[in-house]
């Protein structure tokens, strides 16, 4: 391929003023939900590894003219296509991004967000590795955030094997409690029935007496 891979793009390597970027890859979560949003948004999804390795999607389909590694930027899957009609306006979904990111930013704000490819990017001189390098500082977070996520995760499971076990523990105390009360429930019962008996007796064997001797 010589350009685009975005059905109806002409744009080429000799283009100019362009961009191109690799279909994001990598085995994290992060990089492998991304590269699907990208593979839908360019309905490519049953591509093969070799297509997709291959492949370059211009930034022309990018509403800033970049490519985002922020999930929460409209630019962290391309949405600019001859052949969808942008249901609102590209650049107020832009600016409103823009306005959500201040808001949300004021504190980590030297955080790098754009992806910026050091020069445009072309078929012979593509870097080997990565041709959209992920800033350092990024990665760190996001690896720092999937661990935390991680430990979060397995913590939340012990929470829940440990609840779970005295649950069960709690069922079988009333099990074994109800079972009880029924015992002594039966128990007095049949203590009533014999006082009752004895006294009887007594009250007979009083009576008998009592009538012998006249
Ligand atoms: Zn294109």
């Amino acid at each position: 391929m010589s350009g685009c891979c975005v059905y109806g793009c002409t744009n080429r390597y000799s283009t100019g003023g362009l961009k191109f970027y690799r279909i994001p890859r990598g085995p994290r979560p992060f990089q492998s939900n991304r590269r699907r949003l990208w593979l839908q948004a360019i309905k490519r999804v049953d591509w093969n590894e070799d297509i997709i390795k291959n492949a370059r999607v211009c930034s022309a389909h990018f509403i800033s003219g970049k490519a985002s590694l922020d999930s929460s930027s409209p630019d962290f899957v391309p949405s600019v296509f001859m052949y969808t009609k942008q249901r609102q306006n590209p650049n107020a979904k832009m600016d409103r991004y823009h306005r959500k990111r201040r808001r949300a930013d004021t504190a980590a704000n030297q955080r790098v967000t754009s992806e910026t490819p050091e020069q445009e990017c072309s078929m012979d001189h593509c870097p080997a590795e990565e041709d959209i390098p992920v800033p350092k500082r990024e990665y760190d977070d996001l690896n720092l955030r999937y661990s935390q996520l991680q430990e979060e995760y397995v913590n939340l499971r012990q929470e829940f094997d440990t609840l779970r076990a005295e649950n069960e523990q709690a069922f079988l105390q009333k099990k074994e409690l109800n079972r009880r009360h029924n015992m002594v429930k039966v128990m007095s019962r049949s203590l009533v029935r014999e006082l009752f008996n004895h006294l009887k007796t007594q009250f007979l064997t009083l009576l008998f007496n009592l009538l012998s001797t006249f």
